[in-house]
């Protein structure tokens, strides 16, 4: 229940997407759609007329604002810069790419990232071109991030703050999943921008163990600091001929747009000032919440001691022997589930990011969770001879163990289950009106903290991972039973 609430709560929201009219100091996803709309509704396939014409249509876009825009070409490649006087030096660097797929009209992968950059280009340069913006509108990105490497090789610089607007799906919430340097000034220009994309550092740490890659990369490798942002809902259009501009949700156009003019415009003043310490941060609804690396450990440390001390004789061992039974059943039961549906449904994989419709796929993840569960509880129970509160007891300590484990080897993927570990200790110790307090108030926490985060998970990792997505779940779940846990349960 607080849970829940505490989900609700931090429930990721976009914001309205501005009309055409809007005031001109603010970044309108209408006018930014209507600066692409004239060639993108057709693939750019590198080295193709449609791509230069592209390319050419943001240039003349460009000088009208006040740039100093620039084709550069590398054999195939007609990559774009732009800039108050065409240096190519320090700076704030908007970053997007300009070819397609083949097959595909590319409406947001990555439409969604040059009709960002011209109306943030614009915004930006209302009283004149900042002498440290720039524009980097790359080519070959998706047949190898050509274009990046090639601007990377032709003009090494270690000292760019990069902003890149990426997609894999068409739809909001935003999310901002990569970083690149120093993460205290990073967090500092974010909280200021007022960005409210989804964005913390487990995110990075998931994205960073998949192999995904962008332009980013590319430009992290050479020394630049900076944002990866991206949409991954919607993600059965990547790829496609349905990635039409039509496609793109306004309203994370919007989003994306108030964020890029929003940090562009705190790092254009110059590198916010923020002691340097290992962080593991999360964005919780309007909040960054941030904690140093060494406080995660610690608080993992004394919450896993707060578990420990609670699971004594309460059929812990049972429990804990049947949650991970279930957990083994759920992974086995995942993958034969998916060889399953790939064997007799070749059109499941054939999308390049997604089935068109995965809500079946994670209803299927649930389900093959819960009857995992109910089994090895049943099972359990059996061999035992002991209640089933007794054995969720169990589950709820090993659960909450791996969280502690998780955030001790893992801070900054770990600062998401603290409010749970918490909340899990609390639990399991039981009784009182300070306790059942301490314990709503963090399943609340741990509901705001891990709740969207939890329903990323599947759109981030995709129905190809239904073993993973199977077993998510049983990690969640004895944190939501509503059994009772209470000391009077300890009494013989
Ligand atoms: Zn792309």
């Amino acid at each position: 229940m607080a849970f829940g609430v505490g989900t609700l709560a931090a429930w990721p929201r976009e914001p309205a997407a501005l009309r055409v009219d809007a005031p001109t100091e603010r970044f309108s996803a209408d006018r930014a759609l209507g600066e692409v709309a004239a060639w993108a509704g057709g693939p750019r396939v590198t080295g193709t007329a449609a791509q230069r014409a592209a390319v050419n249509g943001l240039a003349a876009r460009l000088r009208t604002l006040g740039f100093v825009a620039e084709p550069h070409e590398y054999g195939r490649l007609l990559n774009l810069e732009a800039s108050a006087t065409g240096d190519r030096g320090e700076g704030v660097w908007l970053v997007a790419h300009s070819d397609t797929v083949r097959g595909s009209p590319g409406g947001a992968d990555d439409g969604l990232g040059l009709a960002v950059l011209v109306e943030a280009a614009r915004v930006l340069s209302r009283d004149g071109v900042p002498a440290r913006l720039h524009l980097l509108i790359t080519d070959g990105e998706e047949a190898g991030l050509y274009g990046a490497q090639a601007f990377v090789n032709d003009a090494p610089n270690a000292r760019r703050l990069v902003i890149n607007v990426e997609a894999r799906g068409s739809e909001g919430p935003a999310y901002m999943f990569q970083t690149a340097g120093s993460t205290p000034p990073l967090l500092s220009a974010w909280r200021a921008s007022g960005c409210t994309a989804q964005a913390g550092s487990l995110a990075r740490w998931v994205y960073e163990s998949l192999p995904n890659d962008t332009d980013f990369t590319v430009l992290r490798a050479s020394g630049a600091e900076g944002y990866d942002f991206a949409l991954i809902h919607g993600a059965w259009r990547y790829h496609t001929p349905d990635d039409t501009l039509a496609g793109l949700d306004p309203r994370a156009v919007q989003q994306v747009g108030d964020c890029v003019v929003g940090l562009a415009q705190e790092w254009l003043r110059g590198r916010p000032a923020a002691a340097d310490s290992p962080l593991a941060w999360q964005q919780v609804g309007p909040w960054m919440v941030a904690l140093p690396t060494w406080a995660v450990r610690g608080a993992a440390l004394a919450g896993g001691l707060l578990v420990l001390a609670g699971m004594r004789g309460r059929g812990a061992v049972g429990g804990l022997l049947a949650w991970i039974a279930a957990l083994a059943l759920a992974a086995a039961v995942g993958t034969g589930a998916l060889t399953t549906l790939v064997a007799t449904w070749p059109d499941f994989l054939a999308r390049p990011a997604e089935v068109e419709h995965p809500e079946g796929v994670y209803v299927g993840a649930w389900v093959i969770a819960a009857a995992s569960a109910a089994l090895s509880l049943r099972v359990a129970q059996r061999l035992s001879r002991r209640g089933a509160p007794e054995l969720v007891g169990g589950w709820l300590g090993g659960s909450a163990l791996c969280a502690a484990t998780g955030a001790l080897l893992a801070p900054e993927a770990g600062l998401v289950l603290l409010p749970g570990l918490f909340a899990a200790g609390a639990r399991l110790h039981g009784g009182g009106i300070a306790a059942g307090a301490a314990r709503v108030g963090a399943a609340g926490l741990a509901g705001a903290m891990l709740g969207p985060v939890l329903l990323a998970l599947p759109i981030a990792l995709t129905s190809r991972a239904l073993p993973v997505l199977a077993v998510v779940p049983l990690l969640v779940v004895p944190w939501l039973l509503p059994l009772r846990l209470g000391a009077s349960e300890k009494a013989p």
